[in-house]
């Protein structure tokens, strides 16, 4: 165990940042979380993004990859490519995993998995720190009572797996 280090705290990694958060009351972020879409095929019983009504919004492609360069510059450390929705929805999610990398941005990914295809894991897999998939059910009765996964949930995305 002493090999680990448990605590969740990494600002001792960013030590600068943290001076110039003191110095001026607010600093550039290391980490950020971006939600590619608002949809979901999903409709857990738990969500917490059911009261927005799972919104039909995509992130711009070619504005959220240059948004990478701008934010690698200013120095972005981290993305977690989650949120209001499932991101394998987004049909360039694989372009902006490529990207952050190639920019020197880590990042992970949390999905519910439906979504991921043998296509789609040989072009994620390779530049995901981690990938964490939302699994709520100990047998498949269970799993289709809290998950409700239905394919009339991904009636806007029009499908490119
Ligand atoms: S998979 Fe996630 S975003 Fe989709 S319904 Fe379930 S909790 Fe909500």
């Amino acid at each position: 165990m002493k090999n680990f280090i448990l605590d969740s705290h990494k600002l001792h990694y960013h030590l600068q940042r943290v001076a110039e958060f003191e110095k001026r009351g607010d600093c550039y972020p290391i980490y950020m979380e971006v939600s590619p879409v608002g949809l979901c095929n999903h409709r857990c019983i738990f969500c917490a993004y059911d009261y927005i009504d799972y919104p039909n919004r995509h992130l711009d492609k070619d504005r959220f990859l240059s948004f990478l360069d701008e934010a690698s510059s200013l120095g972005i450390k981290s993305i977690l490519y989650a949120g209001e929705g499932e991101p394998l929805i987004h049909k360039n999610i694989a372009e902006f995993v490529e990207k952050s990398k190639e920019v020197g941005i880590d990042c992970g990914m949390f999905s519910n998995g439906e979504l991921l295809s043998e296509k789609l894991v040989q072009k994620l897999l390779p530049n995901l720190t981690f990938l964490r998939f939302s699994f709520n059910g100990g047998d498949a009765q269970t799993y289709a009572k809290i998950h409700k996964p239905s394919k009339r949930n991904t009636y806007a995305w029009g499908g490119h797996f």
